[in-house]
């Protein structure tokens, strides 16, 4: 199936060349409109879970409702309070009240101050129902939990992701531009460090020649730059050592971090020199197990169905044992977030979901193989936001 499917067409027109990085078009800044239609969407949820409202702390959750990013996260609580009952209002030590009113999405909010010597708790339960349930961001520091549950000691909390899991799955047009240009960037990465040495080096320098390349194509923050030669490629989280890359070492490149605002993460597997029969046939099996999960995506579809269609072929080709980890998670504001694509996760694909699908089959001790996409799912199937070659590149 050929890497455009799905008519839904989020991919910028590849025929055009890659721009340099100080020539790409700032994407369209989100507005107060955009975060009240984000937290209307999330009360509605919120009320068919039974919750009387949200409590969103600073990191991905309280960026994507206001765009807020304090600079700073410390013991002085910053917590926005979503309820249906009133307006959304955000507590703030009141010598950060200048940079929350600064914030994209602080018109819809009212924003409420406290001064040290105060008790925050004993304020921002006026925003609470005293015995309302929450759902509160997994990012919030257990100290603000307990202090909101010593100035009301009939509220009662769950995990945001527990009970909202899908809050920030499904990605709207914006996100998705920056997904695809944080994509892009990545991608743009490959060609580049497959003319590095590898053999004789570092696994490290590699790595950080990755790091300095997703820097220069246009990231702000870089997450990860996995590189795992030989037996260390049997490790999937393997991020990077002192082990010096041999001749016939396969690498596991894993690579991604953030680009307005945005999470890229992609892996290919390349090769030093000429692989031998088994590693073509393991690395091909991999590649095969990433298409067919690929063309298993679809709207409706329960999340296990890509697990399980990746699945069946590395356990056919006599693999199974070695793919050791759920073929894919979400992405947006973080790199790892729901959607799942695991066994057990039923809920079903929605278009709109963007979440990668990475199989790969570890053989202790001699070495890995990971191939890794970002996925969007479309009206009718889905869409790779990755488009570098899949076939086992040889590097020197
Ligand atoms: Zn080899
Ligand atoms: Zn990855
Ligand atoms: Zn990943």
């Amino acid at each position: 199936m050929s890497e455009t499917t799905g008519t839904n067409a989020v991919m910028p027109n590849r025929s055009k060349p890659m721009q340099a990085p100080d020539a790409r078009p700032k994407p369209r800044q989100f507005t107060a409109e955009d975060y009240a239609g984000r937290i209307s969407r999330a009360l509605e949820q919120a009320a068919g879970e039974g919750l009387a409202g949200l409590v969103i702390a600073p990191g991905p959750d309280l960026q994507y409702f206001s765009g807020y990013v304090p600079t700073a996260i410390t013991e002085r609580p910053t917590l926005l309070v979503l309820t249906p009952a009133r307006p959304a209002a955000m507590l703030v030590p009141v010598l950060e009240r200048p940079d929350a009113e600064e914030a994209p999405g602080a018109t819809n909010i009212e924003l409420v101050t406290f001064s040290d010597g105060q008790d925050p708790y004993a304020i921002a339960s006026k925003l609470f129902d005293p015995r309302g349930a929450y759902a509160v961001s997994d990012s919030c520091w257990s100290m603000h939990i307990l202090g909101l549950q010593r100035a009301m000691p009939d509220s009662r909390y769950r995990s945001l992701t527990e009970a909202s899991p899908m809050l920030r799955a499904v990605k709207g047009p914006d996100e998705l531009a920056r997904l695809v240009a944080a994509a892009a960037s990545a991608d743009a990465c490959l060609p580049k460090i497959r003319q590095v040495r590898f053999a004789g080096r570092k696994e490290s320098e590699v790595s950080h020649d990755l790091a300095d390349l997703l820097m220069a194509n246009g990231h702000s923050q870089v997450d990860f730059t996995i590189v795992a030669s030989g037996p260390n490629g049997a490790n999937p989280h393997h991020l990077a050592s002192e082990r010096v890359i041999q001749q016939g070492d396969m690498v596991v490149l894993d690579y991604g971090g953030l680009m307005e605002g945005y999470g890229s993460d992609t892996t290919r597997t390349v090769h030093v020199g000429e692989p031998t029969d088994e590693e073509r046939q393991v690395h091909e099996t991999v590649l095969r197990a990433q298409q067919a999960a690929f063309e298993a995506v679809r709207p409706g579809v329960p999340c296990e169905e890509i697990d399980r269609a990746g699945r069946k072929v590395i356990a056919e080709a006599g693999y199974g044992e070695y793919f050791i980890h759920r073929i894919g998670h979400g992405i947006g504001m973080t790199t790892h977030e729901p959607p799942y694509m695991v066994e057990g996760e039923k809920r079903p694909i929605v278009p709109g979901m963007a979440f990668s699908i990475e199989p790969g089959i570890y053989l202790p001790g001699r070495f890995g193989v990971r191939i890794e996409d970002i996925v969007v799912a479309t009206e009718t199937g889905g869409q790779r936001l990755n488009n570098t070659p899949h076939e086992m590149q040889l590097v020197s």
